[in-house]
Order: C-alpha cells, then structure tokens, then sequence
C-alpha cells in the first residue's frame, strides 16, 4: 500500500518512473551491517545489481565495500570514493585493459575464475612490477535451488574452477612470482530463500579451505558472496533477515582466527527499496482474456522478460477497492514476451490508473535498454 501522500505526489508526474524510497535502504544497510558487526564479517555491496548514484553514496557512507563485475564498476566504485582496499573484482571474462586498470588502482582482490587467467593476471602485473592479491573463484556444485537462469555453481556452469581443476590451479598459484594468493571465493546463484543450501555451502568452503592449507597456502579470506533472496510476494516484508543468513556462516564455517569471512550482497540489500510506477493506457477486453497495457515496459523492466520473474502488481489509485478482475498485465514494446504478469487479480482498472510494480530495485534500472528507441528512464526518491 502506497501513502496518500505518495499517490497525490505521483498522480503530477509523468510516467514511467523508478520510485526509490531511500528511508527503506538506509534501515536495510543498518539491519545488515549491524548483523555483519555481531560476527566481524566484512560485506561488499555487489554492484551490479543497481548503480544509482543515490543508492551508491549510501551505501558507501554504511561502510560497504564494493563487488564489481567490469572495469567500468570498479572505475565506478572508486569515484564513488569506495576505498579501493574493499574493491574486489570477480567475472568470468575481465579483459586485458580492465585487469591493467585494476593493477593501476591497486583493489583488494581479483576473484579468478580460470587457470588462464591467472597466468593473464600474472603476466600483465609483471610488465607493471606489481604483485596482484587474488582468490580463487571455487565452483563448489551446490545447487542453490533458485530458477535455472540465476544458479551459478553448478558443475554445468562457466562461472569458477571445478573443483578437478584445482590441483593445477594450485601447481600455477606456485609458478606465478606476481600473485599473491589470498583466500578462495564463491557464489552459487541469486535469489536464494532456502538457507539450507548455504549451510551445505560453508561445508564445501571448510573442505576447500582445508584442501588450499594442506597444500601449504595460507588462506586468509573465505568469500561466500551473495545470492540472498527478498520476498517478492510480499513487497512489505521489506527487510531481509540478514541476523539468520550471518548465523549459519558462524555455526557452519570452520573459521581460524586469522581468517575473514567476506560476503558480497546485491538483491537483499536494494530490492525492495523501489517499485516501477506506471500509466495504464489501455484497458483491451479480448473474447478468454482482459489485458491492461502500460506505459512501462521490457525496457524498463526485464526481468519478467528474461526469467519469468515475479513482481507484485498493484493498483495504487484503486487500492482501497476490492480486487476482483484478472487480467494479463503487458508493456507497450514489440515483443510478446513482454508481459508483467498474466491472470493478475486486480481492482477494476481504467485508463490512466497508476500501476506499480513492486521490489524493483534489484536488476531493474541496470538492465534497462533503449530497445524501440525508447525515452530515458525517470526517478523519484523519498527521504
Ligand atoms: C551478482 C553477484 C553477486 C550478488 O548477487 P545477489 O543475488 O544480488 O546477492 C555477488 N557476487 C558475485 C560474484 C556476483 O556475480
């Protein structure tokens, strides 16, 4: 439900528009870092799931660190004033002039996804005569049990080295003189609900770490990156419970005293602080089916799109009526799949009704495109 105060705000402004509610991240990063705090456990903030420069600035002055996946998030996230120092930098294809720009910048850590890039890595540091701190990027084949497009370590997926790669990995880490191995890093997929799979997850980060020290390596830094899930269904149940998520890290990983637990948090930090508004601008009555075509789209919203995912639908200027039509929700785009949500249970909509579409502060603006040359896209922020 939106305020009075939002819709009378609202109904003046031209849409489509991400509305941000910065009052919502600013008690999500509080309810995260001071959850982080009970264990000393150091958080990065996976950038990729939303840049917004709003968003960025706080979550830098709450004292995160950044995850970036490209170049341009780490030259992003040092503008930002990120220290450079809790910059760590992961992806399966960092090209040659991103690797060099990230030497230059001297981050805290290259997560390293292959046995070649790490020979790139070392190669490049050496013509700069500087040594590189890296992790390796373990794929641990834990099913993360989320949709099949955002699982990630799975023996059947590029990201990380499989585990029958490590001992050539670790005969590499020997040989390379420009590479400073500082501990081993994973990420098993997004939107996870279940926590069991992340106790399953630190039992395979205490058999690899323990596999690294056998080895003589010194394995400073556990990573267990992200993947925590907000609850779409219900948009105000607005704050992760991040003190159940860090609990499982501290009773399942075997930690030493001299190690770090690091995570990197995208989604669970900056998921529900939006919704997408949008204008009705028809209502189509068909012979099976009713459709509301909106204002927003594919464009601004991919994610339906891409992996089928879930958005709540609401009616903000009909909120207060009872739900009592279905329709199939659709964008203005040329693509069939362009479609929010089909047998949606709404209030009886008119054209010009305001529609929000719910939890769109993860992956939503970042992945918007100009497809069908569309405008660029406006925000609201609350305070
Ligand atoms: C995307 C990504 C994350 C963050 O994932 P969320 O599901 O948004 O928490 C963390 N680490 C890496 C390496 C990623 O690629």
């Amino acid at each position: 439900m939106f305020s009075n105060k939002d819709r009378s705000q609202f109904a003046d402004l031209e849409t489509p528009f991400y509305y941000y509610d910065l009052n919502l991240l600013q008690e999500t990063l509080n309810s995260c870092t001071e959850a982080a705090k009970v264990y000393d456990f150091h958080v990065h903030y996976a950038m990729k799931a939303n840049f917004n420069t709003t968003l960025l600035k706080k979550i830098r002055l709450a004292g995160l660190g950044a995850d970036c996946v490209s170049g341009n998030e780490v030259k992003k996230a040092l503008e930002m004033g990120f220290d450079a120092g809790k910059v760590v930098f992961a992806g399966v294809g960092k090209s040659d002039k991103e690797i060099n720009e990230s030497l230059d910048q001297d981050i805290f850590c290259f997560n390293v996804e292959s046995i070649q890039e790490l020979e790139v890595i070392n190669e490049l540091a050496a013509k700069k005569n500087k040594i590189a701190k890296v992790a390796i990027r373990i794929n641990p084949n834990v099913d993360a049990h989320t949709h099949h497009n955002i699982t990630t370590g799975l023996d059947e997926n590029k990201f990380g080295i499989n585990s029958w790669d490590l001992p050539a990995c670790a005969d590499t880490l020997k040989q390379c003189a420009q590479l400073e191995f500082i501990g081993i890093h994973f990420h098993i997929g997004s939107q996870i609900t279940n926590l069991d799979v992340y106790k399953n997850l630190c039992i395979r980060v205490n058999e690899f770490s323990q596999w690294f020290e056998e080895r003589g390596f010194v394995v400073k830094v556990l990573n267990v990156g992200g993947g925590l899930g907000i609850d779409y269904h219900h948009p105000e149940q607005q704050i992760p419970d991040f003190t159940a998520y860090f609990k499982i890290f501290n009773d399942f990983l075997e930690k030493r005293d001299n190690q770090e637990v690091h995570f990197e948090l995208g989604r669970a930090l900056v998921g529900q602080c939006s919704s997408l508004i949008s204008k009705v601008l028809y209502v189509k009555n068909g012979k099976t089916k009713n459709f509301i075509i909106l204002d927003a789209g594919m464009t601004e919203l991919m994610r339906p799109a891409l992996y089928q995912a879930y958005h709540q639908i609401e009616n903000i200027t009909k909120q207060d009526a009872a739900a009592s039509v279905k329709y199939d929700v659709v964008g203005p785009i040329c693509e069939s799949t362009d479609c929010f949500g089909k047998e949606v249970l709404l209030q009886e909509t008119q054209r010009g009704d305001l529609i929000a579409l719910r939890s769109t502060g993860a992956y939503g603006e970042v992945m918007s495109s100009h497809y069908n040359l569309r405008e660029e896209l406006r925000f609201v922020f609350s305070e």
